[in-house]
Order: structure tokens, then sequence, then C-alpha cells
């Protein structure tokens, strides 16, 4: 059966302190919520990621991950982190090809393909970020840009591999914005990408895979959107930062 999860995206929030206070609160809140193969990930800044993982050891259900990770094994990069130096601090996930990072730091699909086969050969497992503008669709080209960013981004990979990773269907126009996807929105995108993964990978793989739905997901909206057949949990921005609100999106798996 596949993973359910709760991922929270802090992005560039929380000083050192912050993050460490938020993240306690959390663990203790959700530690009896999450079970069986639901999961809850925390991906934090690079600063943060030594001590969560430290925080989060005896809770089975809690991981921790990074928001971006360097394409090269190593070398001269000034101010970028590499998927192994990510992996040495004992965080088991990375977001990869969020649009924050597509539109204001240029990532492409053919780079995001790179960055996924160093993390994956680094025991990393990718949270793989796709999904349309809202001009993308207004000019109903949104299915055929999820299905590029699917075969550019990651359908390069084995089976084997593709088995590691977390997909999230993100619609750009749904971040921040406090406009959220409807559930029928949501659930026929997260249907054609498990179709989509079905054709390459045949029907297991696809039924394996766990898809996440990010944009605007708050505890009023999550049971909704979690109840439909294709989606398996979210990728959580602001209300990740409260932990009530947090709690309350993990209490909507039941
Ligand atoms: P919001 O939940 O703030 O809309 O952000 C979603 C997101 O970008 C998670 O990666």
């Amino acid at each position: 059966m596949r993973k359910k999860i709760v991922a929270g995206n802090w992005k560039m929030n929380l000083d050192y302190n912050e993050g460490l206070a938020l993240f306690s609160e959390v663990t203790n809140m959700v530690k009896d919520e999450a079970t069986g193969t639901q999961q809850v990930v925390v991906c934090s800044p690079f600063i943060h990621l030594h001590s969560l993982v430290q925080l989060a050891k005896g809770y089975s259900n809690i991981a921790v991950g990074a928001q971006n990770a360097h394409q090269a094994e190593s070398g001269a990069f000034t101010g970028e982190i590499s998927a192994k130096q990510i992996k040495s601090v004992g965080a088991e996930y990375v977001i990869l090809g969020h649009s924050e990072r597509r539109q204001y730091f240029g990532e492409t699909n053919e780079l995001l393909a790179k960055k996924t086969d160093t993390a994956l050969a680094n025991g990393l497992k990718p949270i793989f970020c796709i999904g349309e503008t809202l001009q993308e669709r207004e000019a109903d080209t949104h299915f055929g840009i999820i299905k590029a960013q699917l075969e550019e981004g990651i359908f390069h990979l084995d089976a084997d591999k593709f088995a590691q990773l977390v997909i999230a269907y993100e619609p750009v126009w749904a971040i921040g914005t406090g406009v959220t996807a409807t559930s029928a929105q949501a659930q026929e995108i997260h249907e054609f990408i498990r179709k989509e993964i079905a054709a390459k990978y045949g029907q297991q793989v696809a039924d394996d895979t766990t898809i996440l739905y990010g944009g605007s997901c708050n505890p009023k909206n999550a049971a909704e959107l979690f109840a439909q057949a294709d989606i398996d949990g979210g990728l959580i921005g602001g209300a990740s930062l409260k932990s009530r609100d947090f709690t309350d999106i993990v209490k909507a798996f039941n």
C-alpha cells in the first residue's frame, strides 16, 4: 500500500531557534496522529536539518527533508549544498522542482532530471513538484505541461529508482494565494498523473506512487482533498508554520 504523507515546506522562514521550537511542538502534537502507512515530513531550511533530525529520533512516522540540493556531487560551487551533505546529517527527503525554484532560480526540467539523479544516488527521496501556472491553465495547456514535466524531469528513471520518489502536484496559481484547487480539479490532475505513470511503468508502480497536493491547503479543505482516490496527502506551505494548523491537516487523514 502506498504511503500517505503530509509534508511541511517551511520555505525561507523561521530563524534557528524558532524552527526548533516549532518542530518540537509539531512532533509532540502529531506523534500519535500519523500511524501505519502515514508519515509526516518537515522540509526545513538547511540550517535546521541536523537539529531536527536529532529531535525526530524515536518518532518512526516523522521524517526531515531539505528544500533543494545541487546537481553536482561536490566541488567549487560557492554557497551551494549537495545531496550527499544533506544525507550526511540524516535527512531523508528533498523537495525538487518547487515552482519557486523553477520561477526565481530558472530551474528547468532538464536540470531537475540531473538533480533527481544526484539526490537518488545519494540515498535521498525526492519530493518532485510539478504544476501549471494560471496562464497555462487558462490556455488549456495544463495537461501537456504536466506531461512534459513528468517526461523530461523523472521518466528517464528506471522503475526501481522511480519507486523512491514522491510526486507533488502544486498548481502555481494556488500557492500562497488562498485559492485552493477544488477537490475535483486536484483529483482530475492526480488521476492523470497516475495514468501517465501506469503507461510508463505499469499499474503496480502507479498504484504504489504517493502523489501529494499542494497549494493553499489548510485545516478546512484538507479532509475533502485527502478523501479523493488519487490524493495521498499534502505539501503544505503557510499552514506548516503554525503547529495547530499543521496538526489539524495531519488529522485530516482520518
Ligand atoms: P501554501 O500552502 O502556502 O500555498 O504553499 C504551498 C507550497 O508551495 C508547498 O510547497
